[in-house]
């Protein structure tokens, strides 16, 4: 489709893990299993669903920072999936990521002054005082005092580092940022303050997020459209309006369901989330979701439900893997 800054089709990543006795057995985990997404420049897409269902592999499928097992990635025209290893270096400028753990994913050794400076060496974008100046700019941009250039990861708050994080994420300029739960790892009363920077640097640069999380509530508050994975596989895929005002998937409902609603008296269609998340190593043979849902009928234990198209009563699009809409 014509306008599109990312297409993801067909993407799969398969692990092949080891198990049973004398690790004998080899099996494959669908982590991914042939996702499909499109991204406009500008918009925020939003990733949901439990821990463990696919979605930093995905993020990180789409940036080959792990090799997928099939599929395209088509970032601006171009099937990235086909690029050989200094192509995708080059390319990495445009699409960058912003990591869960602040802590983890800064180079302990480096100040902060290194840290946004690498990228910009990196890719030769500036050096000397050219440079310097646009650390500082960076730094004043999340919100961290000039005057900590010197200082290293430790010695800031989570929040602090996350937003170091993002102050490398943007160093480059890119198109693109995957965010990868950037504020789960934080406390409640900093994480309000990392998405607004999140939302304020989207407008003012007018930038492209892929946001993951597990917290339907971050989503609605950032994101335009969303897609709820389950399992390797998205369930439903709806404009932000249509999926949290009507959610048809009995996942996405339980999902909803789980959030605290304010008002006690807001009724809602409640599915509870019943049992485990099924393991990735011996999935349910029909649809996904069908071990936990309260609807499942024989159909649904049988055969896959594939992600359909439909359109609502007032000429919404969106695409639900269900049989209860085909
Ligand atoms: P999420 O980010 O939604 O919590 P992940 O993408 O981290 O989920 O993991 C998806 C699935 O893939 C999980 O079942 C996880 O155990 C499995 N997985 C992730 N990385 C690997 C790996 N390197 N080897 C084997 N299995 C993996
Ligand atoms: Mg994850």
């Amino acid at each position: 489709m014509a306008g599109n800054l990312l297409e993801v089709r067909n993407l799969k990543k398969y692990y092949s893990v080891k198990s049973g006795f004398l690790n004998k057995d080899c099996r494959s985990v669908k982590a991914v299993d042939g996702i499909n997404l499109s991204v406009k420049q500008g918009e925020i897409l939003g990733i949901v669903g439990e821990s463990g269902c696919g979605k930093s592999t995905l993020g990180r499928s789409i940036l080959r920072l792990i090799e997928p097992t099939s599929g395209e990635v088509i970032f601006e025209g171009t099937n990235i999936c086909g690029l050989k290893k200094e192509e995708m270096r080059l390319k990495r400028r445009e699409m960058q990521i912003v990591f869960q753990d602040p802590g983890a994913s800064l180079n302990p050794r480096l100040t902060v002054g290194e840290i946004i400076g690498e990228p910009l060496e990196v890719f030769h974008i500036c050096e000397g005082k050219e440079k310097e100046e646009r650390i500082y700019k960076l730094m004043d941009l999340v919100g961290i005092n000039r005057a900590y250039i010197n200082r290293f990861p430790h010695e800031f708050s989570g929040g602090q580092r996350q937003r170091l994080g993002i102050a490398r994420a943007l160093a480059v300029n890119p198109k693109l940022i995957i965010c990868d739960e950037p504020v789960s790892a934080l406390d409640v009363s900093v994480r309000s303050q990392v998405l607004n920077l999140l939302k304020d640097l989207h407008k003012e640069r007018n930038l492209t997020y892929i946001f993951i999380s597990h917290d339907l509530s971050v989503v609605e508050y950032l994101c335009d459209k969303v897609a709820v994975m389950y399992l390797g596989r998205i369930m439903e895929y709806a404009g932000k309006r249509e999926l949290y005002g009507k959610p048809l998937h009995p996942y996405t409902k339980a999902l909803l369901s789980a959030i605290p609603v304010p008002d006690i008296h807001a009724k809602r269609d409640e599915v509870i989330l019943q049992g485990e998340l099924p393991s990735p190593l011996n999935p349910p043979t029909g649809c996904l979701f069908s071990t936990r849902c309260p609807m499942a009928t024989d159909q649904c234990r049988q055969s896959r439900p594939e992600l359909t198209e439909i359109t609502g009563d007032d000429g919404t699009k969106r695409s639900v893997a269900c049989f209860l809409y085909q």
